[in-house]
């Protein structure tokens, strides 16, 4: 079995992000979205995990529960930052 090392935050994140996107009231383009995940990645600290490709989704549900709430917290500050400022410009 071989482990890989992962950065937990960064999956948590995205997935948090498309569960909250249509309460968002955000723009959901691909620039808007990386801009919104990179804001919450550079305010969360990072979680790295050893472990196997199988055990990643266990992992992502278990971790998920503990990050949740300061997930949620940087994903709604970063959208509104990103809506306020997008960087596409205005349409
Ligand atoms: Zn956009």
């Amino acid at each position: 079995m071989s482990l890989i090392v992962k950065n937990m935050m960064e999956d948590m994140v995205e997935r948090k992000l498309d569960q909250m996107l249509p309460q968002l009231d955000v723009c959901s383009c691909e620039i808007c979205r990386t801009d919104i995940i990179c804001y919450a990645l550079n305010r969360l600290k990072p979680k790295y995990v050893a472990t196997s490709q199988g055990e990643l989704l266990s992992k992502l549900d278990e971790l998920s529960s503990t990050f949740d709430m300061s997930i949620v917290t940087q994903i709604t500050t970063a959208a509104q930052i990103v809506k306020e400022f997008p960087r596409h410009g205005v349409k």
